[in-house]
């Protein structure tokens, strides 16, 4: 029986302690409300998995939050329920968000027994005073202690999350970073720029004063720097802050940027499923009282159920596809949509082509290197009125 492939995302809301630029749906909690959450996702993935039985999962993402701040045994519980609830492929990825200061080698190793076969770890940087500035936990020493740990367990695809853009971040400080970075080897390295967002201790301290901030020209280097260090260490740009080496991309992002349906599980989770999307109750204590077997769970656990129309599905695909560096093809927006491209974005396309900010290679179309660098605008041309 062919299966319609599948990805879930599993939310874990809980971290040691907030991070100072974080907006996610994250904060710390005490062991009894960890385990009160744990109890409920587990019965939501066992109540959900019955309207997916013509799926195959292909990529599970335990994300946060910080996953591993849960003892080992939730873990695989939750595992557990995936895989006894849901038809999960052979060879499926399954990744786990983990944090410096959270991981023993005992959990590691249930991890990798539960069926966990990819890590990532938020480092953001290897100087210590630019994580004490985020409000990060760690220092680099224990970063660099977790990091064989993960080695010591047996996991051979690790992605290193990386942010520049930092207060008080130089360019030789980032280099320095990268240099780090790259002599531990990892499969994977994720590098995004600091986004000051609103409600954080950063907006405050940094909105009014962006001054205290790297300036647009050195944020600009520090990518170029990322994309000529990485490469001549044999990683790939894949997208557009995303590298790795070859055969290890994250399959769960790609699945993203590329318009597969995915399953959010847990507080405040997002799906996209057969044209809808929607997000799961993000109020905590709310979200633990949802009777999941009850007849009107699904309507109190699924908010802001979205039908997408075409025009919506066309947007998506572009500017999410372009994300990526080989960029959209023109033949599979025909196959999805039943329109040329070129005749729903061609003056789009032919204005970005002229300003150097896509290459096109007909039918299909990636962004230039410049394109890159002002990727916010060159994507937001893709909104159709
Ligand atoms: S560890 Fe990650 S999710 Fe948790 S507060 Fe810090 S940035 Fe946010």
């Amino acid at each position: 029986m062919e299966r319609r492939p599948l990805e879930l995302y599993i939310h874990i809301p809980f971290c040691v302690r907030k991070c100072a630029y974080c907006d996610f749906l994250s904060g710390p909690a005490t062991d009894l409300e960890m385990r009160v959450y744990v109890e409920q996702l587990v019965q939501e993935i066992s109540v959900q998995s019955a309207f997916y039985e013509g799926y195959g999962v292909t990529s599970i993402f335990l994300g946060g939050g910080t996953p591993s701040i849960l003892e080992a045994e939730d873990i695989s519980r939750i595992m557990e329920a995936v895989y006894g609830h849901f038809h999960v492929e052979k060879d499926v990825e399954v990744t786990i968000e983990a944090n410096p200061g959270t991981v023993s080698l005992e959990k590691l190793q249930i991890y990798r027994a539960s069926g966990i076969n990819r890590i990532s770890i938020g480092l953001q940087s290897a100087d210590d005073g630019e994580l004490k500035a985020l409000g990060r936990i760690h220092s680099y020493d224990g970063f660099l202690k977790t990091y064989e740990r993960v080695r010591q367990a047996g996991f051979t695809n690790v992605n290193i999350d990386l942010m520049s853009a930092l207060p008080g971040q130089t360019l030789e400080s980032w280099r320095s970073t990268l240099r780090k970075v790259l002599m531990l080897r990892p499969e994977h390295i994720s590098a995004y720029s600091l986004i000051i967002e609103e409600g954080t201790p950063f907006f405050k301290a940094y909105h009014d004063h962006p001054e205290l901030l790297p300036d647009e020209d050195t944020e600009r280097e520090m990518y170029y720097e990322t994309k000529s260090m990485l490469h001549k260490q044999g990683f790939e740009r894949y997208e557009i802050s995303n590298y790795a080496k070859p055969g290890y991309e994250c399959r769960h992002n790609i699945g993203y940027w590329t318009g597969i349906e995915y399953l959010g599980l847990g507080l405040g989770a997002s799906s996209y499923i057969q044209g809808f999307r929607f997000h799961n109750e993000s109020d905590l204590s709310l979200y633990d009282k949802i009777q999941m077997t009850g007849t009107d769970a699904d309507e109190k656990l699924h908010q802001e159920i979205t039908k997408l129309s075409d025009k919506e599905k066309m947007e998506e695909f572009m500017f999410l596809g372009l994300r990526m560096i080989k960029g959209v093809s023109g033949s599979e927006f025909f196959q999805r949509f039943g329109q040329n491209m070129w005749n729903v974005y061609g003056n789009v396309l032919n204005k970005l082509k002229d300003e150097g900010l896509i290459i096109v290679d007909m039918p299909d179309v990636r962004l230039s290197d410049y394109g890159i660098d002002v990727s916010n605008y060159v994507l937001s041309e893709f909104l159709l009125d």
